[in-house]
């Protein structure tokens, strides 16, 4: 961190800032005396050091990071990719391309286990399936809730699915012990309680990018997860809020490999999300893979017009079965391997 200094300041000033500084941070401090301003680096873990009280502070002209906020996400101090491994072939990262499909949401028994079975077969390694919704209306399907969970664990019993599921509350956590994924929706990215208690469990987070945030908002995020001590985390690029109405948010394709460069986390894509239109999700699942996506949420319903949520995004197994096997065909071309699996 480099801090730049306002003409005028005495010896004394800097000296006395360099030593609150050293003494708050637990940092060292080097100090440049140049002709018209002093300039301060700041050596060592800066990444819980409060820029912008630095910034207000009366002797201080401007303040800029060289090293990147976040710590634990942080490829640089961790080079090998996490790798999401489950077991019995469903796996996320270290060339494993993991495949996570099903409905927007769990509707009922018949309706989850047959997706299940038919993306099972199509070659997906997960089954999603929202159980507590965060719709705009409060008058919308909210999801069955508990009861979502428990036919999600049925599915995952006549399958052998492992379940990935949105989280809303914190207050729900015991609701979700035996869920294998726990995603945190688009709406709660920056909710920053619940990514707390989210540290604390001892399994995946699938960790959505906020509708309007930026990169690094998703890789702060993922780094109080972390900082809260669970590493597994698995980032995930849904579309972001632009000027165009032409789709329902922009697939921000350019997030994938900027995050593989960041971090070491797995990075998954959620076309279906990201365009709101289902002819629209081969084309854009297929980018996600050629730059370097780990995976891919995708909602299949077994028939998206009657749909509680989400059916105009939705693919019908059919649907799911072919770009299933386009993207088991494309993977080798970018070093990854479609995750199976085993029982
Ligand atoms: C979902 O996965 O059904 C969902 C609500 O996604 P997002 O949080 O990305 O909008
Ligand atoms: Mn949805």
């Amino acid at each position: 961190m480099i801090i730049v200094l306002k003409p005028g300041v005495t010896q004394k000033q800097v000296e006395e800032f360099s030593r609150q500084l050293e003494k708050q941070n637990s940092v060292k401090v080097n100090a440049w005396y140049g002709e018209h301003s002093v300039v301060l680096g700041l050596l060592g873990d800066t990444a819980a050091v409060d820029i912008e009280s630095i910034g207000a502070q009366d002797i201080v002209q401007s303040v800029k990071r060289v090293q990147e906020p976040y710590k634990k996400a942080n490829r640089k101090f961790h080079p090998d990719d996490t790798v999401i491994d489950l077991g019995n072939g469903s796996a996320i990262g270290g060339g494993k391309l993991g495949i996570i499909a099903g409905p927007c949401s769990v509707e009922c028994e018949e309706q989850i286990v047959q997706v299940a079975q038919d993306v099972k077969t199509a070659g997906a390694g997960f089954l999603r399936g929202g159980a507590f919704k965060p719709r705009t209306s409060p008058y919308a399907f909210q999801g069955l809730r508990a009861e979502g969970l428990e036919l999600l664990r049925h599915a995952r019993k006549q399958t052998g699915l492992p379940i990935v599921t949105e989280i809303m509350s914190p207050a729900h956590l015991v609701l979700f012990e035996d869920v294998d994924i726990i995603q945190v929706g688009a709406r709660n990215m920056q909710n920053f309680e619940l990514l707390k208690e989210l540290g604390k469990c001892d399994k995946p987070i699938l960790l959505k990018r906020g509708l309007a945030n930026t990169i690094e908002e998703l890789l702060m995020s993922a780094e109080y997860i972390m900082a809260s001590g669970n590493s597994r985390v698995i980032l995930c690029e849904r579309g972001i809020r632009t000027f165009e109405t032409m789709t329902r948010n922009t697939l921000d394709i350019a997030a994938v490999p900027l995050l593989k460069k960041l971090s070491h986390l797995p990075v998954v894509v959620d076309p279906s999300h990201a365009s709101g239109i289902s002819w629209l999700v081969e084309p854009l699942a297929l980018a996600a893979v050629a730059a370097g996506a780990d995976g891919l949420i995708i909602e299949v319903h077994n028939d998206p017009p009657h749909a509680l949520s989400d059916g105009a995004q939705s693919l019908t197994p059919a649907q799911f079965e072919q770009l299933a096997s386009r993207i088991r065909e494309i993977a080798p071309l970018f070093g990854k391997e479609l995750s199976v699996r085993q029982d």
